[in-house]
């Protein structure tokens, strides 16, 4: 009888020193599930560095190994969502490139799925160094989108986690193109489990999530989980406009019975600069809704790929088909339907 297969998908981006260390501690917690065979699928975003080269080599040694190039770098959340498209396990886990998620874990999250949750989640110690930086954005960003959203985010569950094969299903079944995995993770259901871990310091090399991808991400994920920020902006108009009539009347009142003016220049020019301050700030953000808009309805796909390496399973767009576009490779991620090929 064929196992079943467990895939287990990790996006590099310029992860080249990290990836030979990487496929054996996967290898060796992978060897104390007996009853799974796992595919290790390594997509490389679009690495200037021997990443691909060094992902071919493993792939030669090891034909668990495979691997999928994206043409350039499109992010994170894009490569996991090629990882999704392009798994064939019953269970898809995901985790990153650099032994900050610690692959000794994988049996106890295959364990957990095996009893009965179909989504096993990763919540790291909030005791964990991240980073002064790292650490307070992380904070306020948690707290600003549970605030707003009422698609619950939990603080710490970042992108390793085990995925059933019916939730991945659910997953590569949304449209949207800005994809905040953890969030539409969150928006589709399903049952949930908890692991807490202690992640690791980074293997080798540094943080490929500079402070511009950071705001991207959390401007993406607020503005795809909330329209608080659009309702936000009418109250402030509202309370504003109260505002100024009640400093009309007062200033009225003062005119007719005590025959004295409000006050010289500051009124006006604090006025002003407080109105202004709210119309920019509404119109930014109107702006980030209708940018987002923008950016959905034209239909790019969510990645485009380049090359691959004993991949399986090829996604096929359901919408849209593309001329340009053919298989193996150049298969642009947009609207997927796994299919098996052969
Ligand atoms: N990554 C990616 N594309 C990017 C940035 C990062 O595929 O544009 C990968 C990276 O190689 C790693 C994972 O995403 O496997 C998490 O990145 P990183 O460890 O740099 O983030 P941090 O742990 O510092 O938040
Ligand atoms: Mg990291």
């Amino acid at each position: 009888m064929t196992k079943r297969i467990i895939s287990i998908v990790v996006p590099v981006f310029e992860e080249a020193e990290n990836l030979p260390a990487l496929c054996r501690g996967i290898s060796a917690a992978m060897g104390q599930v007996t009853d799974f065979e796992y595919e290790l699928l390594l997509i490389d975003d679009g690495s200037r560095d021997e990443s691909w080269e060094v992902i071919a080599n493993l792939h030669d040694l090891d034909e668990r190994v495979k691997g999928l190039r994206l043409s350039r770098n499109f992010g994170h959340q894009a490569a996991v969502t090629a990882g999704y498209r392009y798994a064939t396990g019953t269970a898809v886990i995901t985790m990153d490139a650099d032994l900050q998620h610690p692959s000794e874990l994988l049996p106890q999250m295959i364990q957990k799925w095996r009893g009965g949750y179909d989504v096993v989640s990763m919540v790291r110690d909030p005791a964990a160094h991240q980073g002064l930086l790292k650490a307070l954005s992380s904070t306020l960003f948690y707290r600003f989108i549970n605030a707003l959203s009422s698609t619950k985010i939990k603080a710490g569950v970042a992108d390793f986690r085990l995925l059933d094969r019916r939730v991945v299903k659910q997953l590569n079944a949304l449209k949207e193109r800005g994809r905040f995995v953890r969030g539409l993770i969150s928006w589709v259901g399903f049952n949930e489990a908890e692991i807490h871990y202690t992640p690791n310091p980074r293997f080798a090399g540094r943080t490929k999530y500079s402070l511009g991808k950071m705001l991207h991400l959390a401007v993406d994920a607020i503005s795809s989980f909330s329209t608080a920020p659009l309702r936000m902006s009418f109250y402030a108009g509202l309370a504003v406009n109260v505002l100024c009539l009640l400093l009309m009347g007062y200033a009225f009142y003062n005119k007719m019975h005590e025959d004295k003016d409000l006050t010289q220049w500051a009124s006006t020019f604090l006025t002003m600069l407080f109105l202004s301050g709210i119309q920019l700030l509404m119109i930014g953000v109107i702006g980030m809704y209708v940018g987002k808009i923008f950016e959905e309805v034209k239909h790019r796909p969510v990645y485009v790929t380049e090359k691959e390496l004993g991949i399986a399973l090829r996604p096929r767009r359901v919408h849209q088909r593309s001329k340009t576009v053919s298989a193996p490779a150049g298969t642009p991620g947009l609207i997927v339907m796994p299919e098996r090929n052969g």
